[in-house]
């Protein structure tokens, strides 16, 4: 599994930068840093209602020499005996530097009497958040909503990004129909294209879905020349040994270089990976957990890495095992489990029905638990691998 990752991630590099407003850019991943066109916040701001005051005349009584809202500006200083109404928000004066809350203090005939403040409280100073110049966001972030209302609220209006990648999802197999279609014997209905064409959108990229195409080599190359301009290519099915997988010869006769053929990993052992030119061109097995598992772990990175993230491989977390699982002598397994919390931390368990064409057994899984091959069996709790579908 690590050898296959490796494989791919060698070969991406990050697609090319474009300017995209903030307003379209939520989940989109930064290609330069994001730096702060103003200090924020902008002036020192009032974190309170209430009167703006000189510390050093506190406590005492104090005239009300004017009331500030948020958004005016600061036009006139306090001067020492006087306070000054202001809002949460408003630009606290020249002169003062606290502001009272006001549930402290009670204004009568233009007048407040205040306890003790110190210097400083409730005062938000200039810049006291980032500095114009600084940088907001590195290059590399994914703009989640924290960062795209910091990227705002610094002032910035766009960023460069990663173009999207454009990806291209072929379903093979002559059995295949779609839903509301009725069947004839043999067939069944079309899952891959809809599980990976979701899948690729959640990370990122923008993806054209090509109708299903039968074992044909015909057909299947017709499809293959139009997809082979996108930046990544996901077929299912049609990778395996049988005589009529035909997905990775037609694809060799289209150009495009195997890097791999199956990998160690249970299930979707027989996938392929090849490129040709920048196109990541991916032949995932067409069983529909071997499609969904094998998209997790080998064709999400790719996706991620092509917008630059710089960490794209699956982040696996430690919980522990619950019940006892044999693992396998020859290929690491991603065994779909239910995640539950407990005192002592997660827990996996696995869900019954681990065979992939059990997508509806599937479905409800929270986590795929990694049980790494081997001999013999791993016990109840036993620290385990996992990594959380979402
Ligand atoms: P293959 O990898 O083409 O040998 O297909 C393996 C199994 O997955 C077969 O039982 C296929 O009928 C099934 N299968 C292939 N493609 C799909 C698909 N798009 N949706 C659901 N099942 C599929
Ligand atoms: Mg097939």
């Amino acid at each position: 599994m690590a050898d296959a990752q490796r494989l791919i991630l060698g070969g991406v590099t990050p697609l090319p930068a474009e300017v995209v407003s903030l307003e379209g850019a939520a989940g989109r991943v930064l290609a330069e840093p994001a730096r702060a066109v103003v200090d924020l916040p902008p002036f020192p701001s009032s974190a309170m209602d209430g009167y703006a005051v000189r510390a050093a005349d506190t406590p005492g009584q104090l005239r009300v020499a004017g009331r500030i809202a948020a958004g005016e500006p600061a036009t006139v200083a306090l001067v020492p005996g006087e306070a000054m109404e202001i809002s949460t928000g408003g630009v606290v004066p020249e002169g003062a530097d606290a502001v009272i809350p006001v549930e402290y203090v009670v204004e009568h005939d233009n007048e407040v009497e205040t306890g003790g403040v110190a210097p400083g409280a409730n005062v938000r100073p200039r810049g006291g958040d980032i500095e114009g110049g600084e940088v907001v966001a590195d290059p590399g972030s994914v703009l989640t909503p924290a960062r795209l209302g910091a990227l705002a609220a610094a002032g910035i209006p766009e960023v460069r990004c990663a173009r999207s990648p454009r990806a291209a999802v072929l379903a093979t197999g002559t059995e295949l129909r779609r839903p509301g279609e009725s069947l004839a014997a043999g067939e069944i209905y079309e899952a891959n294209g809809l599980i990976l064409s979701a899948q690729l959108e959640a990370a990122g990229a923008v993806v054209e879905r090509f109708p299903a195409v039968g074992d044909d080599e015909g057909e299947l190359r017709s499809a293959l020349e139009v997809a082979l301009a996108a930046d990544v290519v996901v077929t299912s099915g049609g990778v395996s040994v049988g005589p009529h997988d035909l997905v990775r010869r037609v694809e060799a006769e289209l150009g495009v270089e195997e890097v791999f053929w199956r990998v160690a990993v249970k299930p979707g052992k027989p996938i392929a990976f090849g490129v040709r030119e920048r196109t990541l061109v991916f032949g995932l097995p067409g069983n529909p957990v071997s499609a969904l598992v094998g998209f997790e772990l080998f064709v999400k990175p790719a996706v991620r890495a092509l917008q630059g993230v710089p960490d794209p491989l699956p982040r696996f977390e430690r919980g522990r095992l619950r019940g006892a699982r044999r693992r396998n002598p020859e290929r690491d397994e991603l065994v779909r489990a239910r995640l539950r919390r407990s005192a002592d931390g997660p827990l996996l368990e696995p869900l019954s029905g681990q065979e992939s064409h059990m997508i509806a057994r599937s479905a409800g899984a929270d986590a795929l638990l990694l049980v790494e091959r081997g001999n013999g069996e791993l016990v109840d709790g036993t620290p385990v691998d996992y990594l959380r579908l979402e």
